[in-house]
């Protein structure tokens, strides 16, 4: 083989350039309009329904999520983020909220407070999965749990309805609700039976995961995506011919309750969600047209078992997810509006713009700068432009509504030049005054 390496042509060195982790992007001030609709239909929906703000911390143990998830889930199995410290405990960036957000209820006695605990929770998620639309490494979730309590039905149909209310607000046009139950302890094991015996008399279409998982967690089969394994799941049992008599009750409550609000769904009897702990009710939401392209929206369920597995009494639970930059794809694909009506530029008509003239005067614009948004006032600026008229270029690019001039004379005199950008009227007003000026200009246009 010939050598690259010629002893006479040093090689250059090359400074690297950096990239982000592979799965894992930058939220950029485009995507600030979104975020901020997002966030604020959230708010607004958790006050409305009582939920107060939890966030436990991004690391928990490991162990946590291989007791509550399942050890056989492909969260614990393929996708969690794990490292090992240096004192030698084994802990996991988060792969979902649910453990965390028990495991604080637990900690922090807020099984001692008013019942049910409703929370709320926004923030970053890990996941090891082979990234693709609407699927990052690192993302963002909007979690609502109810914790506590009995298991009423209402609450199912409180978080399903929380979540289709979030989805309405931002504007993604009939979202559909799938729904099933998946039982309890009383009539799993019976379904469980149905479905091995099923499965096994198919097993050679299965794939080797299948293959595996079938005696273990039969229930999981319903989940693959493989060509063979989709196939089968046509004709697979369904759980609601099952359902014990306590949980078919529960899951007909539910839908009344849907019903009463209005909100369609369609039963899927072959929807079960990959992780262990879920138990009677679970569901999924679609944008409508988008379901197999970018999956779902908002997912969840009850998991009245959980607290018991990580060492708690029996505590009745529901709750679910959504993505935020999932929810950021389906806006941008349907080209959801942003932002305050009348788009970009009337927003900025209302803006305030300062200007400098020499240098002496870009000292004081900057402190006048820091006064008026102290006050209040967002101003903005492009003061490391020297001069006038490419800083009134950028004000006008960015459809300002008015200018503020400051230079020699003004400062001389304590005065600003106020410059209505829409008709050119200019005006000097004291410096004194004009904070009270901006604030009735900027509420009158
Ligand atoms: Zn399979
Ligand atoms: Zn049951």
């Amino acid at each position: 083989m010939p050598s690259n390496e010629n002893p006479k042509v040093k090689k250059k060195e090359t400074t690297r350039t950096f990239q982000s982790v592979k799965g894992m992007h930058d939220v950029l001030p485009s995507d600030e309009p979104y975020w901020e609709r997002i966030e604020g239909a959230v708010r607004t929906i958790a006050k409305a329904h009582g939920f107060a703000r939890i966030e436990p911390p991004v690391l928990e143990f490991a162990e946590l999520y291989n007791k509550t998830s399942g050890e056989e889930s492909d969260v614990v199995q393929k996708e969690m983020y794990t490292l090992k410290t240096k004192g030698g405990d084994f802990l996991a960036l988060r792969p979902e909220y649910t453990p965390g957000i028990a495991r604080a209820y637990m900690q922090n006695g807020l099984s001692r407070a008013a019942q049910p605990q409703k929370l709320v929770a926004v923030g970053p998620i890990f996941r090891h999965e082979r990234p693709q639309l609407g699927r990052a490494r690192q993302f963002t979730q909007i979690d609502l749990e109810v914790l506590g309590g009995v298991s009423d039905p209402m609450y199912d149909a409180e978080v399903i309805a929380m979540f289709h209310g979030i989805l309405t607000d931002i504007k993604i046009k009939n979202p559909t609700v799938k729904l099933n139950s998946i039982g309890d302890r009383v009539c799993r094991p019976v379904y469980k039976k149905q479905l091995t015996a099923y499965y096994k008399a198919h097993e050679s279409q299965l794939c080797e995961d299948c293959k595996r998982r079938l005696d273990a967690n039969p229930l999981r089969l319903l989940d693959c995506k493989e060509p063979g394994c989709e196939e089968l799941k046509e004709n697979a049992p369904s759980f609601l011919d099952k359902l014990c008599v306590a949980c078919s009750n529960h899951f007909k409550e539910v839908l009344e309750y849907l019903d009463e609000i209005k909100i369609p769904y369609s039963l899927d009897p072959h929807l079960v969600r990959g992780l262990d702990y879920y138990s009677r009710t679970v569901f999924e939401i679609y944008a409508e047209g988008a379901e197999e392209e970018i999956g779902a929206l908002a997912a969840g369920g009850r998991y009245d078992y959980l607290m018991e597995t990580i060492g708690g009494h029996v505590t009745p639970a529901v709750g679910g997810a959504s993505g935020v930059e999932r929810l950021i794809a389906v806006m941008r694909a349907k080209e959801v509006p942003v932002g305050v009506a009348g788009g970009k530029a009337a927003a900025n008509a209302k803006k305030v713009f300062l200007v400098h003239a020499g240098e002496l005067a870009k000292k004081k614009a900057f402190s006048l700068l820091h006064s008026l948004r102290e006050k209040g006032i967002a101003v903005s600026e492009a003061l490391s432009k020297e001069s006038l008229k490419a800083q009134l270029k950028v004000a006008d690019k960015e459809g300002i509504g008015f200018a503020l001039i400051l230079g020699q004379k003004e400062i001389y005199e304590n005065t600003v030049i106020i410059r209505d950008l829409s008709n050119g009227v200019q005006e000097a007003v004291s410096l004194d005054k004009l904070p009270e000026e901006l604030k009735r200009r900027l509420s009158a246009k």
